[in-house]
């Protein structure tokens, strides 16, 4: 009898194939003595759209919604039916007994496979491989202590509700803005939230009225130091600030404390996907779904790093006894000496790195054993690669260390500090270099003090003013905008709120750079010199959309709650009416809002059977076309032209083809306007047929 297995997708199916020996190729499964290995294409079974849970839902009509199935139905996904039928047939071969889900190690691997098999038919046991590395040892380490398939019951029931939540929300709000408006609009359950921090930020810039401060510095001779005040050390008026300079003339001075402090720095943690994600976007300028893609290439081509969707910053204990041969496989990369010099002087973070307690699903990304031949990485993957590098043999150098000297002076009454720093171990900063923030350095005066010594007298020999000004908060980069999305509790006023989803965050580590990639296809935000801007498109949806669903306390209270099912603490069902129930109260209040649509964006083209804009889209195949803005009109036009609009190049379009064949794991299935013409236009083929 043989085990069916099932992969994630092709490439890591043939990998699973070759480890196990099997050797007997077909375009869909390979076959061997024990195994046969198959594989989904990211999902292949997904959600059936409204129509197919009742055909008055095909047309778009206000009046049915909100649209709320007792039960969910499921349909297999056109595209790769082939696919499926395959793996269903393998299913039922009478000499298959058992499977193997092996597709991805989380919440979304887990409802591929169990989607597949539900739709399959599939009654006979079953067992899960769950693995961090894709690297030969681990994936036999694997197979060798397979997990009982129902111990993931629990990642089954979150990766359910949160599908179902994203299709109740997204479908409900999208099609209740269209229709109340009659006009195209879109909605989802984090893309809305995320799109209203982004406006938010925004207005902070430009409601921010630039206020002028003065600093003031002494010169005592040799050094010069800061003045600082019982609230800080800016002056907000300049006659004060004057004032001040002219008591100060050649006004006496005292050293009254000089103090001498070594302080200990440790190392940054391991990363997270997220964590990942913003360095590489400051450092490199990669977007988060370009991070994402080039870290999957180290993780299943190269083999060299771990499971990259992770939102664990630390490594579990076991993992303690591999670090060296991890560390070996640097040899004969740039990093080799680096990392030879840790395994000599060995290392002992300890607790800050090793607790099993901070790991739920993957570690942190660190490098595997797999031996690194460095040539073979593009130029894109080895710089992603470096940062890791460097990343990991800073966690495992010992902290940074350097003295502070401090000395306070006293003039007229006035207090000044000057204080100097000097390295004493460069520790970690020496493999991974980053400034360190130090708490007053605004303006902490220069100079040296080595010669100073408590009680010294001194005297002003001069004074400098500097003018300086508020500053507004930056613009959002992808960097800024993950930070967010991970822990939005800055933007919710309610404190009890606050802390209850101090942890929640707007979509998970694995799902942010889609949501972001979905905001952009929608024109909602657009991508300009690193940040990313709102768009008047984007304003239109937040001037309708409702209040409740534009906070992120919604969402990120949901995700605590989705991770709270995963571990078997939250109840599904609770979860599953909750969402109905707010589904019914967003789409009332979309419905009796009462909001006005004032259109923000304007084309030259109007639509000529209505007038309304024309909106640059996509029809079916993909290919360009205009589509009036307007639901009940519906009138749509093959594009010929760029016609003001950024027309998407054939570099673009292949692009974003590459990206969804390398398959992004569906899950954040919320509406970009593009799925939503889609939809539309199926359900009107269907209508014609
Ligand atoms: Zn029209």
């Amino acid at each position: 009898m043989k085990t069916l297995v099932l992969a994630e997708k092709p490439s890591v199916g043939r990998e699973i194939a070759r480890v196990l020996g099997c050797r007997k190729q077909t375009k869909s499964y390979i076959e061997g003595d024990n195994y046969i290995i198959s594989w989904a294409m990211g999902h292949l079974v997904e959600l059936a759209d409204p129509g197919a849970h009742d055909p008055i839902y095909k047309e778009w009509n206000a009046d049915h919604l909100p649209i709320i199935p007792e039960r969910m139905k499921h349909k297999v996904i056109g595209k790769t039916s082939n696919q499926f039928s395959t793996i269903k047939s393998l299913m039922h071969r009478k000499d298959v007994n058992n499977l193997i889900i092996a597709t991805d190690a989380g919440r979304e691997g887990e409802l591929v496979a169990r989607w597949i098999m539900r739709m399959g038919g599939y009654k006979g046991p079953f067992q899960r491989l769950w693995i961090s590395s894709q690297t030969d040892k681990a994936i036999k380490e694997g197979f060798s202590s397979l997990k009982p398939g129902r111990d993931f019951d629990n990642l089954l029931q979150a990766a359910e509700c949160r599908a179902e939540a994203d299709w109740l929300i997204g479908l409900n709000v999208t099609r209740a803005l269209s229709c109340t408006y009659d006009t195209r609009l879109s909605a989802g359950r984090v893309q809305t939230p995320t799109l209203a921090m982004i406006q938010s930020r925004e207005q902070q810039i430009k409601n921010f009225i630039p206020k002028p401060y003065w600093l003031l510095e002494a010169n005592f001779g040799g050094f010069s130091a800061a003045w600082r005040g019982k609230s800080g050390n800016r002056i907000f008026k300049e006659t004060e600030a004057d004032a001040l300079a002219s008591k100060l003339k050649n006004a006496e001075a005292e050293v009254i404390s000089l103090t001498e402090k070594t302080s200990t720095v440790p190392p940054p943690l391991a990363y997270d996907l997220t964590a990942l994600q913003q360095d590489a976007n400051n450092m490199l300028g990669y977007s988060a779904k370009q991070t994402l893609n080039v870290l999957q290439g180290l993780y299943e081509r190269h083999k060299i790093v771990t499971y990259p969707r992770t939102d664990s910053k630390y490594l579990t204990a076991d993992i303690e006894a591999t670090i060296p041969d991890r560390l070996k496989a640097l040899t004969g990369t740039d990093h080799a000496a680096k990392a030879r010099k840790i395994l000599e002087a060995g290392f002992n973070p300890g607790k800050r790195l090793f607790d099993d307690s901070r790991v739920s699903d993957h570690h942190a990304i660190i490098p595997t054993e797999e031996p690194v031949i460095a040539d073979r990485l593009s130029a894109e993957e080895k710089a992603l690669w470096n940062i890791i590098i460097k990343r990991f043999l800073a966690v495992l150098s010992p902290p940074y260390r350097y003295l502070k000297r401090t000395a306070e002076i006293e003039a007229a009454g006035e207090s000044f500090f000057i204080s100097s720093s000097t390295s004493v171990d460069e520790g970690w900063r020496a493999v991974e270099f980053r400034a360190i923030e130090d708490p007053d350095q605004d303006g902490s005066g220069s100079g040296k003090i080595d010669g100073l010594s408590k009680g010294d007298k001194l005297r002003v020999s001069g004074t400098q003013l500097q003018q300086k000004q508020t500053v507004p908060p930056p613009h959002y980069t992808e960097a800024g905008l993950l930070a967010s999305m991970e822990n939005p509790a800055a933007f919710i006023d309610d404190t009890k709120l606050k802390e209850t989803i101090k942890n929640g965050g707007l979509g998970t580590p694995a799902t942010r750079a889609d949501i972001i990639e979905k905001l952009i296809s929608s024109r909602y935000i657009q991508r300009s010199g690193g940040r990313l801007l709102l768009s008047p498109a984007g304003e239109e949806v937040l001037d309708l959309a409702p209040d409740k669903l534009k906070s992120p306390a919604l969402t990120a209270e949901w995700e605590l709650r989705l991770s709270g099912i995963a571990e078997g603490r939250e109840k599904a069902a609770a979860f599953s009416a909750d969402i109905r129930r707010n589904t019914a109260e967003l789409v009332q209040s979309v419905k009796s809002g009462g909001k006005e649509y004032k259109p923000r964006e304007f084309s030259k083209k109007a639509c000529p059977l209505c007038g309304r804009m024309m909106m640059p889209a996509r029809d079916k195949k993909g290919n360009e076309q205009y589509v009036c803005r307007s639901l009940s009109c519906g009138y749509e036009e093959e594009q010929e032209e760029p016609n003001g609009y950024h027309k998407i190049s054939k570099q673009e379009r292949a692009v974003t083809r590459k990206l969804i064949s390398q398959y992004s794991d569906k899950s954040s299935d919320t509406f970009t306007l593009a799925d939503m013409i889609k939809m539309k236009n199926n359900d009107k083929d269907k209508k014609r047929n």
